[in-house]
């Protein structure tokens, strides 16, 4: 695991980019957890439901919890109450169950787009085509429970660094480009969550506010 000076340097870094980093905590110990927030870190990500309502039982309100794996329909039920910001929504359908969900909790809740932006299939996200008839919907417009704040991509896995920057400038320009047609205030729509501990450098550099970070921080993952 990270030691604290290299973590403070990884924050100025980040933070010289107006972005925030959220730790990917997924199949790391819960020592690792406690020692990062001692270090005054709050922002942690999760990729499985039962991962995230785990750590929200353990860790509840002293972390904020960032759910960003593939979402099923029939896991919405449980990753919304314990959810500070769902990075991983890709259809209408999903949307629909967030924000029945929100209602019964009685809250709203925050979520992001994601796009599909890698050359691998097995990645999820919505291409540009589904994304627009997403947002020109009425049933979009009419959800009451949740509020887009903004998108979410994650680059193809290769050591070709200038195609990892096309695909985050592509997603960067959707991004801006969606919020300033639907989203001209921008109070709310302002999060690009890119990068993670590979191509975290490129993502800042495109614009990303919002590192997810797991094993550059906690260490390899156990399996
Ligand atoms: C695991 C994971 C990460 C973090 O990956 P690292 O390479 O360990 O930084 C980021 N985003 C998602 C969606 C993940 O599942």
């Amino acid at each position: 695991m990270i030691n604290e000076s290299a973590y403070l340097k990884l924050c100025d870094e980040v933070i010289n980019y107006q972005a925030k980093i959220i730790a990917v905590s997924k199949r790391q110990q819960t020592e690792k957890i406690e020692k990062l927030l001692s270090l005054g870190h709050r922002d942690f990500g999760e990729n499985q439901a039962q991962a995230i309502s785990g750590r929200f039982e353990t860790f509840g309100s002293r972390a904020n919890w960032h759910f960003i794996g593939h979402l099923q329909t029939n896991k919405v039920k449980s990753v919304v109450p314990v959810s500070h910001l769902i990075h991983s929504v890709d259809s209408m359908k999903v949307l629909k169950i967030i924000e029945k969900e929100a209602h019964k909790n009685n809250r709203i809740v925050d979520c992001l787009l994601q796009m599909h932006i890698a050359e691998e299939d097995t990645k999820f996200g919505l291409d540009e085509s589904e994304l627009y008839n997403i947002i020109d919907s009425q049933e979009f417009q009419d959800l009451t429970h949740v509020r887009i704040c903004g998108m979410m991509g994650m680059a193809t896995y290769t050591d070709d660094d200038i195609q990892v920057g096309r695909e985050f400038r592509l997603l960067r320009k959707v991004f801006d480009q969606v919020g300033e047609t639907y989203f001209r205030d921008r109070e709310y729509f302002k999060e690009l969550s890119m990068g993670m501990s590979g191509d975290y450098k490129i993502a800042l550099k495109e614009g990303s506010t919002m590192i997810r970070m797991g094993t550059l921080i906690f260490g390899e993952r156990q399996y």
